[in-house]
């Protein structure tokens, strides 16, 4: 760290700290009060210059409307309303107090220049709406209009020393710690607002991609900013996801490819979370997916007076990034949870109900068959009763399994219930369900166990105007059906001679 941003950050931290903030607010009372000096200095009589009591009144007058104006300053930093704007009517007041007690000093000095108004106003203009560098060039201003005047108009060479010490150092202190207090309260309120937009667009995230339209114009609000574009890699090298403002075109690097400077996309992660190149900062992340995602903040004029502040909301962004993915991530994860069936691996009886209805509608809107079979193994209360409850889940896992194993891609295989399974077939009519359900009841029979499970299956087919429970209860009519005939079979829904036998394979 530079010593330049050293100094700033220790003027930065100064404003921050509520103790070292009541201080500066003491140097701020002695600041207003400072200027009463200067005042008296010139109102007391010079030798050789008769004393105008006169004049001496005004500036009594001009110091109680600068200590009006202290004490409203006052109560708002105490307040902590540092409000964005400063009444036009104080500025005004100021203005004019500041050119009164400048005037009536010089023509009590026995000055007639206009020099001692050009002395006060641009410091008191810096209080109100300066910054560092201007307040450093406001400064400098006045103390050689100081010099000018007090050789051209007769300011009285004792005072001298006194105002340029108490008035000029006062007055700039009181101004930048106005000015810095004010300005950190600003940034740190920004900084709270953002942090809870950010917090926003986390919680709500239904995945990064979509998230990035809220999350570019959140590191668009950053000091400096001029245009953010985030990048995801895609399966030939990375593309561009998203930019702020809408249309912007990135300015540093092309739309396939992120800044000069900025290390390979391919090969990030690693310990630094984000890098700083001259004109753009890179904020970068691992997606859940293994895919690297970047997002490039484009500095409009880097300027060491907010070297500090960019970087830190920086980093802040880049942890947020990392929020928001990994968040994301967890979120995916869930809902992977949420659909499964944590014994088998198969999906849920949830994810079975909407895969379901989405096959329905496909097969509605192609008209192609759909059929359900349901699944249900035979007398299994037996077998955990003679085995163990243990036992009896690692068999129902190697038949999920094996049921798995035999469905098409396409075919939804599902937990249903405790020893119950649910298939669902996409373009397969009643016969062919049967035949792949009976070929599914044959590998249950084959599955290793202490002893042969067997199970019973109902089939039914879907036709348009069913609901998706009215073709599962169809399908475990049948089902019941084959149970009552003996078990071990496949009975089809809605057909005369409809049983089949399970068929055993090998000796
Ligand atoms: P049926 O042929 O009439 O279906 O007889 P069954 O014994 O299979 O049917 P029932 O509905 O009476 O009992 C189902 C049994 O399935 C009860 C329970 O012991 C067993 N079961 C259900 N879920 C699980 C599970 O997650 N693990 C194990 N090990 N057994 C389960
Ligand atoms: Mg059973
Ligand atoms: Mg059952």
């Amino acid at each position: 760290m530079t010593a330049r941003s050293r100094w700033w950050q220790i003027a930065y931290c100064t404003a921050l700290d509520p103790i070292k903030a009541r201080v500066a607010m003491v140097a701020i009372t002695f600041g207003y009060a400072g200027l009463v000096v200067p005042i008296l200095a010139v109102a007391l009589p010079h030798p050789g210059i008769h004393f105008r009591w006169w004049a001496f009144w005004v500036i009594v007058a001009v110091a109680c409307v600068e200590g009006a104006v202290m004490a409203l300053d006052l109560r708002r930093l105490i307040g902590h309303d540092f409000g964005q704007t400063i009444p036009a009517w104080k500025v005004l007041a100021q203005v004019l107090a500041a050119v009164g007690a400048a005037g009536i000093a010089d023509y009590a000095g026995g000055s007639r220049g206009i020099f001692g108004v050009l002395i006060v106003l641009p410091v008191l203009i810096a209080s109100v709406v300066g910054n560092w560098p201007f307040i450093g060039v406001v400064w400098l201003a006045s103390m050689t209009m100081l010099g000018v005047s007090s050789a051209a108009g007769g300011i009285h060479l004792g005072a001298l020393p006194l105002v340029l010490a108490v008035y000029g150092s006062s007055s700039l202190g009181a101004s930048a710690m106005y000015c810095n207090i004010r300005d950190a309260h600003l940034r740190s309120s920004d900084r709270f607002d953002r942090m809870a937009q950010t917090t926003e667009v986390i919680l709500r995230t239904e995945g990064v991609d979509e998230a990035m339209g809220s999350f570019l114009p959140l590191v668009g609000g950053l000091t400096e900013v001029e245009r953010v574009t985030a990048y995801r890699s895609g399966p030939t090298g990375m593309v561009l996801l998203a930019t702020w403002p809408d249309d912007a075109k990135p300015t540093v690097g092309t739309p396939d490819r992120p800044p000069e400077g900025a290390p390979d996309m391919a090969l990030l992660g690693g310990d630094t979370p984000y890098t700083i190149a001259d004109k753009a900062t890179v904020l970068r992340a691992w997606t859940g997916d293994g895919q690297a995602l970047a997002v490039v903040a484009e500095r409009a004029r880097p300027a060491w007076w907010n070297e500090v502040s960019y970087e830190s909301s920086v980093r802040q962004l880049a942890i947020e990034l990392g929020l928001l993915v990994h968040h994301n991530q967890f979120l995916v994860q869930l809902d992977a949870l949420a659909r499964t069936d944590a014994l088998t691996g198969l999906a849920n009886r949830r994810e079975l109900m909407g895969r379901l209805e989405r096959e329905q509608a496909r097969a509605l809107r192609q008209g192609a068959p759909l059929s359900v079979a349901m699944i249900d193994l035979d007398l299994f209360k037996e077998y955990n009763d003679a085995f163990g409850h243990l036992e009896g889940d690692a068999v129902l896992a190697n038949i999920g399994a094996a049921l798995a194993e035999r469905a098409r891609d396409t075919d939804v295989v599902a937990r249903y219930g405790g020893e119950e399974f649910c298939v669902v077939l996409p373009d397969t009519d009643l016969a062919g369900a049967t035949a792949l359900t009976t070929e599914l009841a044959c590998r249950v029979r084959h599955v290793p166990a202490n002893r042969v499970v067997t199970c019973s299956a109902g089939v039914a087919q879907w036709t348009a105007g069913q609901s998706a429970d009215d073709v599962l209860r169809i399908a475990d009519d049948a089902l019941y059906r084959a149970k009552a005939a003996g078990r071990d079979q496949v009975v089809m829904a809605g057909c005369p001679r409809p049983t089949t036998r399970v068929p055993r394979l090998g000796p």
